[in-house]
C-alpha cells in the first residue's frame, strides 16, 4: 500500500492567530494531526510539554540536528525550532494528513522536498497595527520579544506571495472556515474522500 498523507504547511507572523485558528480546525476536521515541533524557547504560561512543543535544551536540539532527526529546522526570533522527521514520516505513511506550524524558512525547505506532498498556507493579520494589538493583548511576551517579532513580521509578510493559499484572519470564524475549505480542496485534488481517507485505502479493503 502506498497511501501517503499530505503536509499542510502553515506560516504566519507571530500574533496573526495561527494557533487559535489551528485549534478550532483540528477540533472539526478528521484525519488531521498536528506535528509537535521541538524548540529551545521557554514555555509560555499554559503551554504543555509534548502538546504545544517538545521543549528541549540547546544541547539536546543540536544532538538531534547531528543525528539528522529534523525534516527541517530554523532559528526563529532567537530560538531554534525543528520538525521531527521520524514522527512526520511515520504518520504520512499511515495516510494521515499533518499540519506543520512552521516559519517561512522551514516552509521553503519542505516545499522544495519532492519526497513529500505539501500544500502551503499563509495566515495574515488584517493589518500590522492589529498584529501589534494581538501580540500585546495575548500578554505572553515581554516588550522586547514583541518588538523583535514585529520587526520580523514585515519580512515574513513579504513571503506571503510564495504560498499557495492566503487566509486573512480578520473575523476568526471566517478564517477558520477558509482554512477548512483549503483542506477540503486539497484533499479533493489528491483523491481523498471528504473525511480525508485516501481512496486507495478504501479500494484496498
Ligand atoms: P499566533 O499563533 O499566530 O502567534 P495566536 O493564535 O496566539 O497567534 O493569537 C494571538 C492573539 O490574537 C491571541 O490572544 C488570540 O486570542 C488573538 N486572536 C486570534 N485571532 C483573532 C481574531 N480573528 N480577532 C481578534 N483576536 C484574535
Ligand atoms: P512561537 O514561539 O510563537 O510558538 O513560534 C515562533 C515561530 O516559530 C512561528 O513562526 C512558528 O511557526 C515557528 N515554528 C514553530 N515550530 C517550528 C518548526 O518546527 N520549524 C520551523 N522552521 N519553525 C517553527
Amino acid at each position: 500500500m502506498t497511501a501517503t498523507g499530505k503536509l499542510f504547511i502553515l506560516s504566519a507572523p507571530s500574533g496573526a492567530g495561527k494557533t487559535t485558528i489551528l485549534k478550532k480546525v483540528m477540533a472539526q476536521v478528521e484525519r488531521l494531526a498536528f506535528s509537535v515541533s521541538h524548540t529551545t524557547r521557554s514555555p509560555r504560561g499554559g503551554e504543555k510539554n509534548g502538546v504545544d512543543y517538545h521543549f528541549v535544551s540547546v544541547d539536546e536540539f543540536q544532538r538531534m540536528q547531528e543525528q539528522n532527526l529534523f525534516l527541517e529546522w530554523a532559528e526563529v526570533h532567537g530560538n531554534y525550532y525543528g520538525t521531527s522527521r521520524p514522527s512526520v514520516l511515520e504518520q504520512l505513511e499511515l495516510g494521515q494528513d499533518i499540519i506543520l506550524d512552521i516559519d517561512i524558512q522551514g516552509a521553503a525547505i519542505i516545499a522544495r522536498d519532492k519526497s513529500v506532498q505539501s500544500a502551503t498556507v499563509f495566515v495574515a493579520p488584517p493589518s500590522l497595527a492589529e498584529l501589534e494589538n494581538r501580540l500585546r493583548g495575548r500578554g505572553t511576551d515581554s516588550n522586547e520579544t514583541i518588538e523583535l517579532r514585529l520587526r520580523n513580521a514585515a519580512k515574513e509578510m513579504a513571503a506571503a506571495k510564495d504560498y499557495e493559499y492566503l487566509v486573512i484572519n480578520d473575523r476568526l470564524e471566517d478564517a477558520v472556515s477558509t482554512m477548512q475549505s483549503v483542506i477540503i480542496a486539497e484533499r479533493s485534488r489528491s483523491h481523498r474522500l471528504p473525511d480525508g481517507e485516501p481512496i486507495n485505502l478504501v479500494t484496498d479493503k
